[in-house]
């Protein structure tokens, strides 16, 4: 074994303790410093020839990478949609390198067994029923990834093909409608072989992302043969969602497999007040819910559902001699685009052992509560305008005054070592958004935000 190696083994318990003691360091310190650093990035260096141990490269990796990390796991990174993690979800993923599992088949533990309790947990908590099957996969685009290759099964299984089996030309050219997708929808029907221009744009509501009804209704009846809708709960720049119920009820007239992208707004049901925004969502054929977002989990972590696992693991079947026969219970392994991969869902099963449904409905609706203060006082600061109403956790706003690409990339970039937004364009106007989803973020912090934020404003 190499010295270093084996010196490294030798010395693990005290080793983990300086990496423990290090994070608790960095962790302690997270609220306090550069949101976004504007420290220059180091050189590359040479790969190691000679390595010189784990002490040493956390030194190195502390002296020339840190310093140029982003706090995006602190309380006042509200850029994207980005959740940190929870203490216990931090403990799950350290739990999870140690195990080191493969939870992909039976053969070897109980990986995946856990891994099942814990999507029931997720769908539970979400609301849906047990008519959805789930499985984990890296994150929401993944997730719609999935979903559409089943959805793509599924328009085979209209036609009487398997374009899993002879590839997508057997469908010929496919529709998919959607209101606001987000941009994973036609990254995802690139790869799929779909292709982009499958991705038909409903009309929304005037002033809303969410898509109008009578819109998509004669969007369908264009359509005339079997399609794909692709709902949305909780777009990205305003947090908007779909009239879930009526786009589910139009099954009853046309032919569709109906996707919901709920990445980020699936957790609307926790919270009792907008629980009514995901209403109807157990009525898809599948769905995509993101974790390392709102449930607050280290990045890496994603759910699909889908009530038709029979075509899912047409697509992902995973066939070897060494691997069991798919049964009523199929191996993981057979179910999503990944085979061999890490326990991916350690870290969401700590934080629901360990703060329940009602630990993560708090930090659910502390996020919309800090969402709709600084929505008040986006609405107070003259030079500011509200784009739309704070639905949920997302505040989208402008400048009242020129509100071009140039002056609001300014503006993001003075406050940026305070609070990090990220820029958008809704409806041909430029703007900043915030999303709350970090169960570090308090009222504290959305007041110190708009301390902030009103002073940029008077110097810009
Ligand atoms: C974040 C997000 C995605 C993509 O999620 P990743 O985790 O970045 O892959 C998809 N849809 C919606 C609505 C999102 O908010």
């Amino acid at each position: 074994m190499d010295p270093r190696l084996a010196a490294d083994r030798d010395a693990l318990p005290h080793l983990l303790d300086t990496v423990r003691q290090h994070a608790t360091e960095v962790l302690g310190r997270i609220a306090d410093r550069k949101v976004i650093p504007t420290q220059v990035l180091p050189e590359p260096d040479p790969l190691p020839e000679l390595g010189t141990g784990l002490r040493e490269a956390l030194d190195d990796f502390t002296s020339r990478w840190e310093p140029v990390l982003s706090a995006s796991a602190g309380p006042r990174y509200l850029g994207f949609v980005t959740g940190g993690a929870t203490p216990a979800a931090l403990a799950g993923d350290w739990m999870t390198a140690a195990w080191d599992q493969n939870p992909i088949s039976s053969l070897d533990g109980a990986g995946q067994h856990l891994e099942r309790e814990t999507i029931t947990w997720v769908r539970e908590l979400i609301g849906l029923s047990d008519q959805h099957h789930g499985a984990f996969v890296s994150g929401a685009t993944m997730s719609n990834i999935v979903g559409l290759a089943i959805a793509r099964e599924w328009l085979g299984e209209c036609k009487g093909v398997s374009p899993a089996e002879c590839g997508t030309a057997a469908l010929g050219a496919v529709q998919v409608l959607s209101g606001t997708a987000h941009s994973s929808v036609p990254k995802g029907l690139s790869v799929l072989g779909l292709g982009r221009q499958a991705l038909t744009h409903v009309p929304t509501l005037p002033g809303r992302e969410a898509v109008d009804l009578v819109a998509l209704e004669q969007a369908l009846n264009q359509v005339g043969g079997p399609c794909v809708v692709v709902a949305n709960a909780g777009t990205v720049n305003t947090a908007d969602f779909d009239n879930l119920r009526a786009i589910a009820a139009m099954r009853e007239h046309h032919h569709f497999w109906l996707h919901v992208d709920a990445a980020f707004g699936a957790f609307a049901a926790l919270a009792p007040a907008r629980a009514h925004l995901v209403e109807g969502l157990d009525l898809a054929d599948s769905i995509c819910v993101d974790l390392h977002k709102w449930l607050n989990v280290p990045y890496g972590s994603a759910v699909q559902f889908t009530q038709r696992r029979d075509l899912q693991t047409r697509v992902f079947q995973n066939t070897a001699a060494y691997l069991g026969p798919l049964g009523d219970t199929p191996d993981l392994v057979n179910l999503t685009p990944e085979n061999s991969r890490r326990l991916r869902a350690l870290a969401a099963w700590f934080t629901l052992r360990a703060y329940g449904r009602d630990g993560h409905r708090e930090i659910i609706e502390r996020s919309i509560a800090c969402a709709c203060a600084l929505g008040d006082v986006v609405t107070d600061i003259p030079g500011l305008r509200l784009l739309a109403p704070v639905r949920l956790n997302v505040v989208c706003f402008t400048l009242a005054e020129d509100p071009t690409t140039e002056r609001l990339a300014a503006l993001a970039k003075h406050i940026a070592d305070k609070v990090f937004l990220t820029p958008t364009v809704l409806d041909g106007v430029p703007a900043l958004r915030a999303a709350f989803s970090n169960w570090r973020t308090t009222k504290t912090d959305t007041d110190r935000i708009a301390a902030v934020l009103e002073n940029a404003v008077r110097v810009l």
